[in-house]
């Protein structure tokens, strides 16, 4: 299949509205998305991808006003969120209508929507006859994709079209607020964080990521995500020297150990969330045996990044 690569946000509407699958920019991540309305086109986003199918897509809305289109049950807190967040990085759990299809929310009865600020993707979804469902824009358990080439790498020949936009501002998937119970659930950090959030639901309550065979709280939970190909080494702070064979490569808000063949220093904790999965992936490109993690304070988007880094390393 050729994708075809294009700049107009109408050009990527036409193939959704004609059931095809298009992967377009957001704020957080690049998203692969289809009509939410048309189950054989939701369905493709899990072959291009190699998705399990119990993982359960994010369905994105032009504004809030669309939200009732797929879900109910917008009132509360999640109207608090929605007031607050919306248009944002955040997505929230809701009780799905009847006219989602299951392959959506992977048989659940709840929906997660988001409203993504993005310009590109406001236009986008704004040419879209329907809400569109979307995953990050990445092969199943690989960093996901915060810039286009990126996208095209890994789903180049398998997708319909790629909206080609800038980097991904936030460059980490969005905080996840399950409102379909009470009190609210804390699913998974993101740029939104628990301070801020806690000021809106003070009585939110943080899931605790998933042991071996218990049913998670987010189905996306218990499987491997965000990994490169190299090793990933986690750290409270940097050591001092690295042994440069076979080649290792730091990322962190410290100052590189020596013997790094690789290194980026943030300077700031949104600087690294921005950076991170593209220096994984530019790890991977140039032959890195392993990457050392410095894990950075946890608060604000501190917390996402600690999480992101933990489930890369495969914990
Ligand atoms: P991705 O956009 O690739 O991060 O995938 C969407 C994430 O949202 C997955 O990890 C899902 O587990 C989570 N998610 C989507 N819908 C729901 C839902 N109804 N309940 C809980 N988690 C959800
Ligand atoms: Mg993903």
């Amino acid at each position: 299949m050729q994708t075809v690569v294009t700049d107009s946000p109408e050009v990527a509407a036409g193939f959704i509205n004609r059931a095809g699958i298009v992967a377009f920019p957001t704020e957080t991540v690049y998203g692969l998305g289809a009509d939410v309305f048309r189950p054989e086109a939701v369905a493709r986003i899990f072959t291009a991808k190699g998705r399990p199918s119990d993982n359960p897509l994010i369905v994105h809305v032009q504004s809030p006003d669309h939200i009732g289109e797929v879900a109910t049950g917008l009132t509360g807190r999640a109207a608090e969120l929605v007031e607050q967040f919306f248009p944002g990085p955040l997505t929230i759990v809701l009780k799905k209508r009847d006219s989602v299809p299951d392959i959506v929310s992977a048989g659940l009865p709840t929906v997660g929507v988001r409203c993504p600020a993005h310009p590109m993707a406001a236009a986008f979804l704004r040419h879209c006859d329907h809400p569109v469902a979307a995953p990050s824009a990445n092969v199943s358990g690989r960093p996901s994709s915060t810039d286009w080439k990126s996208v095209y790498h890994d789903l180049g020949g398998r997708i319909d079209c790629l909206l080609r936009g800038t980097p991904s501002t936030i460059g980490l998937e969005s905080t996840i607020v399950d409102c379909s119970v009470y009190p609210p659930l804390l699913l998974r950090s993101g740029a939104i964080g628990l301070e801020s959030l806690l000021e809106v639901v003070p009585e939110l309550v943080v899931a605790t990521t998933c042991k071996p065979g218990e049913a998670p709280k987010s189905p996306g939970m218990k499987y491997r995500h965000y990994s490169p190909e190299a090793s990933i080494i986690l750290v409270e702070s940097p050591p001092e020297t690295l042994d440069p064979v076979p080649p290792s490569a730091w990322i962190g808000l410290s100052e590189p150990p020596r013997g790094a063949a690789k290194s980026m220093q943030c300077h700031t904790a949104e600087e690294y969330a921005r950076v991170l999965f593209g220096f994984f992936r530019t790890c991977d490109a140039e032959g890195i045996h392993t990457i050392w993690c410095e894990l950075p304070p946890e608060k604000g988007i501190g917390r996402a990044i600690r999480d992101r880094l933990h489930k890369a390393s495969g914990g």
